[in-house]
């Protein structure tokens, strides 16, 4: 590993895996002296941060939005210290989601809230006390900011009163809102395309909590969940020459196959290929089911945290439908987080029947298509279970990604005629092209499902009786997301420096 002196004299950690959470710990570790050395079964950086080329244009498998994006946010600070914003254009999007009816009607999601409150008064008058009451916890939440500096394991008494008097003029909404979901919320509305329209987007996920839909909006008003121009796999590399920058050393193409444990200590990892690599600490960012049942063989598991694996809700396995299209959609307006149109004939695709499809045109980034073209994706959620069965047999496989891709197509022709003329490139991701990718338990690509419950849990970064080992990542924060990845691999070198007995510090470049 590159080093100087100094640097040599530092303890060495092992991080199994390059998505934002294991960099993140290879960029802090480094800030603090120690020797890191990261293992990354793929061959490039990001995990699930990522983009790939199919005929001249980019397929954007993952960021729609950052929290953090300027600084307006405390997370803000954490991308400028792992390198990621810098020189990195945001764009802002006025529009965060889209939901069309077939008679016509539309709900736009501004991510002005002042913009949505009048948009959705005009749309259902009869509404207004729920309507109010909603867009003035939003403005509330606009001043709310998450505290992200320090790891919670480590708050003493001081952090938590600070963290109160913090919380303290959000307590009341938070109550309020905290349990609701946005389907529950849905319900309220008298008005019947509202009704249906808000509860659209979560129709396959019904326990999405309220207040993840509003603090959402609430970023996107304080223009701080913007989109980094060039996508997901820039803004991953960038973390990765930050680390690489720092003095860290990368194995791509390196899969761990078990995390070595010698008297209840983490002491390296042993890869596929049969070579074993010694570590003073072991820090594992990949996924959290083979890290604890596979890579440590289910030895240091407790009643808790195997209750989470057979109980907590994961997110939908996604199927995702990339299409090249020789057209400019100047027309289409451009949203965060995409189109819900209805179909007026329903279509079969991926054996289910659908009402609806949600369409994502990236018209706003021209860097991902030759010019005059876009790409369009349609995320649908799909059945881990049978794309995991048709692996099995290639063939079948191939024909059945083929056939998806027919369908949505048909689909999209009913919301954009003539666009089936128009395709030049088709790319079908499945919940196995995850797994197989990324290493994701089940597909689901962003961990655990947030819901009320889950949102106010705090998973511990370190395995029952095991020393010298933390987790970071998706696994370990429910809900998942870019900025808790960044964040708990900062807060597990935190955490190590404390043991350690150092002073945590960081540095900006
Ligand atoms: C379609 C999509 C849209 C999203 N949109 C957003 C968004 O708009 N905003 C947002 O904030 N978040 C978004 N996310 C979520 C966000 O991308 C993830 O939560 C986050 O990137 C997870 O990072 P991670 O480092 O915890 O995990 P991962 O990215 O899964 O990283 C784990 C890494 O470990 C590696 N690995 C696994 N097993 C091994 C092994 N045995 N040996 C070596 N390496 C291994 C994997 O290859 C991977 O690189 C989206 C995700 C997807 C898929």
């Amino acid at each position: 590993m590159p080093n100087s002196g100094e640097r040599a004299a530092g303890k060495s950690i092992i991080i199994i895996g390059a998505g934002i959470a294991g960099l993140s710990a290879g960029c802090y570790g480094r800030m603090n002296g120690y020797r890191t050395q990261i293992f990354e079964r793929h061959n490039i950086p990001g995990g699930v941060c990522t983009a790939w080329q199919r005929k001249g244009y980019t397929i954007d498998g993952c960021i729609h939005w950052l929290v953090g994006s300027s600084p307006g946010s405390n997370f803000h600070r954490l991308w400028q210290e792992v390198g990621a914003v810098q020189g990195r254009p945001m764009i802002d999007l006025e529009e965060y989601l889209r939901v069309e009816s077939e008679d016509g009607q539309t709900l736009i999601l501004y991510a002005n809230i002042d913009r949505l409150e009048q948009h959705l008064l005009e749309l259902a008058p009869e509404d207004a006390r729920t309507i109010k009451a909603f867009t003035r916890a939003v403005r509330r939440f606009t001043r709310f900011d998450l505290p992200v500096d320090k790891a919670p394991e480590l708050y003493g008494l001081t952090d938590r009163m600070r963290q109160g008097v913090i919380m303290l003029p959000f307590l009341r909404p938070f109550l309020k809102w905290s349990k609701l979901s946005v389907r529950d919320f849905a319900e309220r509305f008298r008005n019947p395309f509202l009704r249906e329209a808000l509860a659209a987007p979560v129709v396959d996920a019904p326990e999405f909590p309220m207040i993840a839909f509003m603090m959402t909006l609430a970023w996107l008003h304080n223009k701080t969940g913007g989109y980094p121009l060039g996508g997901s796999l820039p803004f991953a590399r960038a973390i990765e020459q930050r680390y690489l920058d720092l003095g860290g050393a990368i194995q791509y193409s390196a899969r761990v196959s078990k995390i070595l444990v010698e008297n209840d200590r983490a002491v390296g990892v042993k890869l596929t290929d049969g070579t074993e690599h010694r570590g003073d600490v072991v820090i594992s960012a990949a996924d959290g089911h083979t890290t604890i049942f596979d890579m440590l063989d289910g030895r240091y598991v407790d009643e808790k945290i195997k209750g989470y694996y057979e109980n907590l809700t994961l997110f939908p396995p996604l199927l995702l439908v990339a299409l090249g299209i020789a057209n400019s959609f100047e027309d289409v307006p451009s949203t965060v987080s995409g189109i819900s149109f209805s179909l007026a004939s329903p279509v079969v695709i991926d054996g289910k029947e659908r009402k609806r499809l949600a369409v994502k045109v990236y018209n706003f980034d021209p860097s991902l298509a030759p010019p005059g073209k876009t790409v369009v994706i349609v995320g649908l959620n799909s059945d881990y279970d049978r794309w995991k069965q048709l692996r099995e047999d290639p063939d079948r496989y191939r024909a059945e990604k083929e056939k998806t891709a027919d369908q949505v197509i048909v689909a999209l022709e009913q919301r954009f005629p003539g666009i089936s003329s128009q395709v030049e490139m088709r790319d079908v991701a499945t919940p196995v092209t995850w797994e197989r990718y990324t290493g994701n338990w089940r597909g689901s690509y962003e961990g655990w499902f947030p819901t009320a419950k889950t949102m106010r849990m705090r998973m511990s970064k370190t395995l029952p009786g095991l020393d010298s080992f933390y987790m970071a990542g998706q696994w370990v924060e429910p809900g998942g997301g870019l900025p808790p990845a960044v964040m708990s691999g900062r807060h597990s070198i935190q955490i190590l420096c404390k043991k350690d007995k150092k002073r945590f510090v960081t540095s900006t470049p």
